[in-house]
């Protein structure tokens, strides 16, 4: 049959192979998730503090709900701006060592808004091969040039950067990988970066909250540098939604004029802002972090001997290979009461599918325990 316009499958071919969708219910309990009626100890979630379900996280939350409302009413430059909001922003830049910051709705629009800001049709991104969505996205729509290295090849990069001199010209990587568990080298990167003039953008999306110095992410050294940005998001390690933007006064300020994506969209509702405020809190004891590595340190005493990528992170991936073994293998785990996803091409290289295992400080021994046991026997 001819394909018309009118068919779904016409935009959407993959709809023949769709993938599962689950319709999951998070519960209260931070660790377990109902999935399809059943009760899960959740491996599956950035939540790696805990922090989504913190009874002061959520008080702040509801008390800024009930004292502001909900919405924001507003762009951020029109009238969805907050004090909380700049409370928090001064806060973030302080701990983390920056001049300065910006908080914006996602870590998607600020990756999409930062790239275009900064770029034109003369830049040149020089990316690395698995940086997040985002950032490929970014690149793509900001039309700038684009080069992409090969997952960590310093190398390479320094190739690309020798062959292509340009006025603007931007490093960008992941901090954490978010599929591998791995870390990009920053003092590496940076050193690049000097050397040929060029300005460093790292994501430490899952970084920050839980690695480097004082828990600060992997620029933890490194922060402050003027070659140097970085974007940090709340759907991770601070257990709730938005992202924001490090660097100096001046480059930030440049941002507030000219990111579509911060001016253009509606600002985040103050409970946001309210509620990160108590997760930076929390965060800055380290006492959930001490949890978390002890966790991840039993995880990896247990699981000696599974196909890991190997990782200190809160980030297990357990590599499977076929996309079908990855799928029949996460079907066994919720069988068996853990939830963990098979994570397929094309979030992955072809032939790499995998088990996206996540560890929180939430989680029990005995959960963590338990699950090398089972996916011990599955692999056997
Ligand atoms: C999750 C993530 C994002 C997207 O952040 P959201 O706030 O979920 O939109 C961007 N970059 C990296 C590396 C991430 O892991």
């Amino acid at each position: 049959m001819p394909s018309s316009p009118h068919l779904s499958r016409h935009w959407f071919p993959e709809l023949a192979s769709a993938r599962q969708r689950h319709f999951l219910a998070s519960t209260q309990q931070g660790v377990f998730i109902d999935v399809k009626g059943k009760h899960l100890i959740n491996f599956s979630s950035n939540d790696y503090l805990g922090l989504r379900t913190h009874p002061q996280v959520k008080a702040a939350a509801i008390e800024s709900i009930e004292a502001l409302g909900f919405g924001s009413g507003g762009s951020r430059l029109v009238c969805g701006d907050h004090p909380q909001m700049h409370q928090l922003e001064a806060e973030l830049a302080t701990w983390k060592g920056y001049e300065s910051c910006l908080m914006l709705g996602s870590g998607v629009l600020a990756n999409l808004g930062l790239m275009q800001a900064m770029s034109d049709r003369h830049t040149h991104v020089f990316s690395d091969k698995l940086n997040h969505a985002s950032l490929v996205d970014g690149v793509r729509l900001s039309g700038a040039k684009s080069h992409r290295f090969n997952h960590l090849d310093m190398v390479m990069l320094a190739e690309q950067l020798e062959k292509n001199p340009a006025q603007k010209r931007i490093i960008v990587s992941d901090g954490v990988f978010s599929m591998d568990g791995d870390c990009a080298d920053v003092e590496r990167l940076l050193a690049l970066a000097e050397q040929h003039q060029a300005l460093l953008m790292i994501d430490d999306a899952h970084g920050t909250g839980c690695l480097g110095e004082h828990y600060k992410g992997l620029t933890a050294n490194f922060s402050g540098h003027g070659s140097l940005l970085e974007v940090g998001t709340f759907g991770k390690a601070f257990g709730g939604y938005g992202a924001f933007i490090l660097g100096t006064h001046e480059f930030i300020e440049g941002l507030r004029q000219r990111m579509r994506t911060m001016i253009y969209s509606t600002a985040l509702p103050a409970a946001i802002p309210a509620a990160m405020l108590a997760s930076l809190a929390l965060i800055q004891t380290g006492r959930l972090q001490q949890t978390l590595h002890k966790n991840i340190q039993t995880f990896l005493q247990h699981s000696q001997g599974l196909p890991l990528i190997a990782s200190q992170t809160a980030i297990q991936p357990l590599l499977i290979g076929s996309d079908s073994e990855a799928l029949s293998m996460a079907h066994k785990l919720r069988e068996e009461g853990f939830f963990v996803p098979a994570i397929r091409p094309p979030t992955v290289r072809e032939g790499t599918a995998r088990l996206r295992i996540t560890l929180s400080a939430a989680h029990r021994d005995d959960d963590i325990k338990q699950l090398a046991t089972v996916l011990k026997r599955l692999c056997r």
